[in-house]
C-alpha cells in the first residue's frame, strides 16, 4: 500500500493510507537514503510503501520503500557526530508570521528564513499579523515591507488572527497543501492556527525558548488533517527551520532578485562585495535592490549566523 507518514516516534511510524486509514508501522530492516547521514530514515511527510501484517488481532504495517522527496528540512544533532535529523519532508508552504513591534521581527530574521526556504526548495509566504493594532504610520511600514518582498517574488498578506481579517485567504493558500508555520514567540501563531482550525491544539508554541536552549530534547514533528482539506505540520521545539550549510558562492542564488541579475556581474563568481561592475551593487544604487536585503546578505555571508546558531545551542 501507499501512504503518508503522519507521526514518528523514532521506532514507530503512523502512516495514513491512500484509503484514509491509519496504520502503526515499523521499518523493514535498515534502509539508508543515499547521501543523507540521518538518524531517522523516514520522516513525517514522507510518502511510503508499506505492507500490512496481521498477527492474532494485531495489525501492523511494515514500511518497505520511500518515494523521492520534494524537499525536507533537517536539524543537525547537537553532539559532534555530524548526524542530521530529518524533521519533515514534502512541505508545500512555509508561512512566516511577522509582527512589526510586538514582538519585533527584523528584516534580517525574515531574510534568513527566506534564504533557508530557498535552499530547501520550499515556497515561503509572509503573513504580517496583528494589523488590527497598527497606527497609520505602522501600516505604511507594513505596506512598504510587503511591497519589498512582493517585488522579490514572495506572496505577502496582512492579517489579523484576532479579528479574522484575511484568515480565509490564508486557508485558501493552504488548501490541498502541507503547511508549516514559523515566527518568533508571541507573533500570534497559536491564535492564527486556532482561527484557521478551532480546537486544534498544536504544540508549536508551548515549548518555551528557554527550554529549547537548555536541553536537547528529541521532539518529533506531527502532521494533522484540517477540516477544509489541508494538512499542517507541527514542529514542537523547533525554532524556525534552521540554517542550511552552504558555500559562500551559493548564498546569492537564494536571494532571487540577486540571482536574476547575476549574469550581468562582470565576474561569474561575483560575491557582490568589492568586485568591479557588480549588477547587485548597481541595483542598490538605482534602488532596484533593497539595502535591507543586501545587509542581510552580508550578515549571512560573514557568518554572523553561525554565531547566532552557536549561541542558541550553547547558552
Ligand atoms: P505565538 O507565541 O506565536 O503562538 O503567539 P500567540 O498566538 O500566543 O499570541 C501572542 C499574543 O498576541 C496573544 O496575547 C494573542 O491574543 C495576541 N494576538 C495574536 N494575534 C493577534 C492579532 O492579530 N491581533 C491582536 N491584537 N493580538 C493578537
Ligand atoms: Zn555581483
Amino acid at each position: 500500500m501507499q501512504g503518508t507518514v503522519y507521526k514518528s516516534t523514532g521506532s514507530w511510524y503512523t502512516v495514513k493510507s491512500q484509503q484514509g486509514d491509519f496504520y502503526e508501522c515499523r521499518i523493514k530492516g535498515k534502509f539508508r537514503i543515499k547521501g543523507i547521514k540521518s538518524t531517522n530514515p523516514v520522516a513525517v511527510g514522507d510518502e511510503v510503501t508499506f505492507e500490512v501484517e496481521t498477527k492474532g488481532d494485531e495489525t501492523i504495517g511494515v514500511i518497505s520503500g520511500i518515494e523521492e522527496r520534494e524537499n525536507y528540512i533537517i536539524r543537525r544533532s547537537v553532539n559532534l557526530s555530524k548526524q542530521t535529523h530529518i524533521i519533515a519532508a514534502n512541505i508545500d508552504i512555509a508561512f512566516l508570521v511577522i509582527t512589526l513591534n510586538n514582538p519585533p521581527t527584523f528584516t534580517t530574521f525574515i531574510d534568513r528564513f527566506l534564504v533557508t526556504a530557498e535552499a530547501y526548495h520550499i515556497k515561503a509566504v509572509l503573513l504580517f499579523n496583528k494589523i488590527d493594532t497598527y497606527t497609520e504610520e505602522e501600516l505604511l511600514e507594513v505596506k512598504y515591507l510587503a511591497a519589498l518582498y512582493r517585488n522579490v517574488g514572495y506572496e505577502c498578506l496582512g492579517i489579523s488572527a484576532k479579528t479574522g481579517k484575511n484568515v480565509e485567504k490564508v486557508k485558501q493558500l493552504m488548501q490541498h497543501k502541507v503547511s508549516m508555520f514559523s515566527g518568533h514567540s508571541g507573533v500570534g501563531k497559536s491564535t492564527l492556527i486556532n482561527a484557521i482550525e478551532p480546537g486544534l491544539n498544536l504544540k508549536t508554541s508551548e515549548i518555551s525558548e528557554q527550554h529549547q536552549q537548555g536541553q536537547h530534547t528529541t521532539t518529533f514533528a506531527e502532521m494533522f488533517d484540517l477540516s477544509f482539506g489541508a494538512q499542517i505540520i507541527d514542529t514542537p521545539g523547533i525554532k524556525g527551520f534552521g540554517v542550511v550549510e552552504m558555500e559562500k558562492e551559493e548564498l546569492g542564488d537564494y536571494f532571487p532578485e540577486f540571482f536574476a541579475i547575476k549574469n550581468q556581474c562582470k565576474f561569474n563568481n561575483c560575491l557582490h562585495l568589492e568586485e568591479p561592475h557588480c549588477a547587485v551593487k548597481e541595483g542598490l544604487e538605482n534602488e532596484t535592490i533593497a539595502w535591507s536585503r543586501y545587509k542581510s546578505y552580508l550578515q549571512i555571508l560573514e557568518g554572523e549566523d553561525e554565531q547566532y546558531r552557536k549561541d542558541i545551542h550553547n547558552p
